[in-house]
C-alpha cells in the first residue's frame, strides 16, 4: 500500500528507524531519547518493548515519540535493562495500531519482539505459503513474516531458528530482535538500510543512525556489517555471518535525503557528502545567477556546496515554518494548494529582481517544485534556475522507502527539458549518477554498482518476487490466490 501524501510533502519518505539497548538501567528511557533523534525517519507511529528478566512490556502508539513516550504513565511500566524501539512511516501495511512496531509474539522459546527498518520484497509470497500452512497473521505488515518463519522453523536453538527465517527473506532489513535469550541486531546481506553500534559505559546500543547515539551520550563503535548478525547477552557480544558473502549495496538515498546531516553513514559525514553534491552540481550544471537559494531544510547543505564552489552568494530566499504538523490540514481539494505556502514562504525583499538558483534534494511528483518556482516568480525573481542534488527519480523503491508508483514519478514520464517546462523553470539540471558517486568519494562501477541506486537507474540489487518494477503484483501471484 502506498501512502505518500502529496499534500504534505512531495518527497520520498524513509519508512522507519530502530533503536535498541542492552544492559542499562531504565533502558526504555534511552530508547525514547534515541527514537526522538530518529523521528525524521518516521512520524506516523512509535513503539517500545522492554524486557525485565521475566516479562516483556510493550507500548505502541500512533503519532510521534514526543506526546507518547514522554508521559510517565506510559514509561513507568516499560521496566528492564534491555529495550528496543521503532518509529514508523508505513509503506507496506495499512496505517493502524496493529502494524505499529515492535511487533510482539509469544513463541515456543519465549517472548519475541521485533523492530524492522526496510522492506521484504518477497513478503507476500512467504505470507501466502504460511497462511496455507495454518499461520494466522495479526497485522498486514511485512515484518510479521519474521515472527512466523521463526516460530515454524525446524531448527532447535532460538538463534538458528531466527537465522533460518532470515535466509528465506529477500529485500532490505536492519532488524532488532529482543528475546529472553538476548538482543539481536542484524543487517541484510547487501546492507541496504543502515545500522550502527555504540556503547554507553557497559551498555551496548544499536541504532539506525549515529545521531541517536549522540543524543544519549553514547560512543559510536562501528557499523553492523552487511550480512552480519550480532547477539548481545549476559555472556557478552558475539558476531555471526550466517549468509553467503555478497557485494554490499547500501542505499545511496540515505546520503541525499533520508539521514540527518549530523549523522555518519557508511563512514561518511552526511553533511559533507551533501555539500560535495552541491559542489559537483555547480561544476556539472553551472549557471549565471545572483544568489543560491536552498529549498529548506533538505536542500541547505547542497546549496552551501554549490555556493562555495561557484562563488555565487548563498541566501535564505525561502523561509520554512517549523510549526506545520503533518496532520494540520486535512487533504481536501479546496485547500490543497495552500499547503506549500504554509510550510515555505518567499523572502520577497531578497528575491525581487534577482536571478536565482534554487537547490532541492530531489523531484518526485514535481508538485512542490512547481509551486516553489511559482512562489519565486511571484516574489519578483527575474530568472529561476533549478538544480537538483540527485539524479532524476525514475523508479520506485521496494526496500522500505515510500515512493509513488512509477507512473506518478515526474522523471519517469518526461525528459529533463520537459520537466523544466512543466515546473516553469528557466533551466533545470540534476546531478549525474557518476557525479553523485564522486561526491561520496567513489567511482561508480556501472557493471556492479557499489550502492543501491535503483530509484535512479532501475538496477535493483535483489529479485523482486512480489512486484514487477512498476510496482504491480506479479501475475503469477494473482493467479495463485
Ligand atoms: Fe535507496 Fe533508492 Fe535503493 Fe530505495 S531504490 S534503497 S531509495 S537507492
Amino acid at each position: 500500500m502506498l501512502t505518500t501524501n502529496p499534500f504534505e510533502d512531495d518527497k520520498l519518505h524513509e519508512e522507519c528507524g530502530v533503536f535498541g539497548i542492552w544492559g542499562a538501567d531504565g533502558a526504555a528511557s534511552y530508547v525514547a531519547l534515541g527514537l526522538h533523534a530518529l523521528q525524521h525517519r518516521g512520524q506516523e507511529a512509535a513503539g517500545i518493548s522492554s524486557f525485565d528478566g521475566k516479562h516483556f512490556h510493550t507500548h505502541r502508539a500512533m503519532g510521534q515519540v514526543g506526546g507518547n513516550f514522554d508521559r510517565d504513565e506510559i514509561m513507568r511500566p516499560l521496566t528492564g535493562r534491555t529495550a528496543i524501539g521503532h518509529v514508523r512511516y508505513s509503506t507496506t501495511g495499512e496505517t493502524a495500531l496493529r502494524n505499529v512496531q515492535p511487533l510482539y509474539a509469544d513463541l515456543n522459546e519465549g517472548g519475541f519482539a521485533v523492530a524492522h527498518n526496510g522492506n521484504i520484497s518477497n513478503a507476500m509470497t512467504i505470507k501466502r505459503a504460511l497462511i496455507r500452512r495454518g499461520s494466522i497473521f495479526q497485522s498486514t505488515s511485512d515484518t510479521e513474516v519474521f515472527i512466523h518463519l521463526t516460530a515454524t522453523s525446524s531448527f532447535s536453538t532460538p538463534l538458528d531458528r531466527l537465522i533460518d527465517a532470515l535466509r528465506q527473506v529477500e529485500g532490505a532489513y536492519s532488524l532488532l530482535v529482543l528475546t529472553e535469550q538476548g538482543l539481536v541486531a542484524c543487517r541484510d546481506p547487501l546492507g541496504i538500510r543502515p545500522l550502527v553500534m555504540g556503547k554507553l559505559g557497559d551498555a551496548v546500543i544499536f541504532a539506525s543512525e549515529t545521531v541517536a547515539l549522540d543524543v544519549i551520550g553514547a560512543k559510536y563503535v562501528r557499523d553492523i556489517d552487511p550480512g552480519e548478525l550480532v547477539l548481545v547477552d549476559d555472556g557478552g557480544l558475539r558476531s555471526y555471518r550466517p549468509f553467503a558473502p555478497a557485494r554490499p549495496r547500501p542505499c545511496i538515498f540515505e546520503h541525499v535525503y533520508f539521514s540527518r546531516p549530523d549523522s555518519i553513514v557508511d563512514g561518511s559525514s552526511v553533511y559533507e557528502v551533501r555539500k560535495n553534491i552541491g559542489a559537483e552540481l555547480s561544476r556539472e550544471a553551472p549557471v549565471e545567477a545572483d544568489i543560491v537559494v536552498p529549498v529548506p531544510d533538505s536542500g541547505v547543505p547542497a546549496a552551501i556546496g554549490f555556493s562555495q564552489a561557484s562563488g555565487i552568494p548563498f541566501e535564505l530566499g525561502i523561509i520554512r515554518s517549523h510549526y506545520v504538523g503533518r496532520t494540520f490540514i486535512q487533504p481536501s481539494d479546496g485547500v490543497r494548494h495552500l499547503g506549500v505556502k504554509l510550510k515555505h514562504n518567499a523572502n520577497s525583499a531578497l528575491i525581487k529582481g534577482k536571478k536565482i538558483v534554487l537547490i532541492d534534494d530531489s523531484i518526485v511528483r514535481g508538485t512542490t517544485s512547481l509551486k516553489i518556482v511559482q512562489m519565486m516568480r511571484d516574489a519578483g525573481a527575474s530568472e529561476v534556475h533549478m538544480r537538483i542534488a540527485s539524479p532524476p527519480t525514475r523508479h520506485s523503491c521496494f526496500y522500505g522507502v515510500d515512493t509513488p508508483e512509477r507512473s506518478k514519478l515526474l522523471a519517469a514520464q518526461m525528459d529533463v527539458a520537459a520537466m523544466a517546462e512543466h515546473i516553469h523553470a528557466d533551466s533545470l539540471a540534476f546531478i549525474s549518477i557518476d557525479g553523485l558517486y564522486r561526491a561520496m568519494g567513489d567511482v561508480r562501477d556501472a557493471r556492479q554498482p557499489q550502492r543501491c541506486d535503483a530509484c535512479f537507474t532501475g538496477d535493483y540489487p535483489t529479485t523482486l518476487t512480489d512486484m514487477n518494477e512498476d510496482g504491480h503484483p506479479r501475475l503469477a501471484l494473482v493467479a495463485s490466490r
